[in-house]
């Protein structure tokens, strides 16, 4: 099946965790992860190192199915910045250092 309907029809019956567990979406997210050598895009952006364990969309799979497994829509990302990604973001307020 092609991918965009496949993910529409997930979407649909909010069902992502099956795209998340998917042979393919597996694939293409440990080769992301390979190609960017294990490291957080974000961190490195600030100078950090942190190994990345998941890769984000950067625009959001429930808004864009049709980029579900496009290479320049995948980051990889560490378990905090993904974390702050979905739950903290604040525009404007991202670069500043807090801690
Ligand atoms: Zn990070
Ligand atoms: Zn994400």
């Amino acid at each position: 099946m092609e991918t965009e309907a496949w993910v529409r029809r997930l979407i649909r019956e909010d069902n992502l965790h099956e795209f998340y567990t998917s042979p393919v979406w597996r694939r293409t997210q440990a080769q992301v992860l390979k190609d960017n050598h294990w490291e957080c895009r974000r961190c490195k952006e600030k100078g950090l190192v942190s190994r990345a364990r998941t890769v984000h969309h950067i625009k959001y799979l429930k808004k864009y199915p049709a980029l579900a497994l496009d290479r320049d829509n995948l980051e990889p990302v560490c378990d905090k910045c993904h974390y702050d990604e979905h739950h903290r973001k604040k525009p404007g307020f991202m670069n500043e250092e807090r801690w």
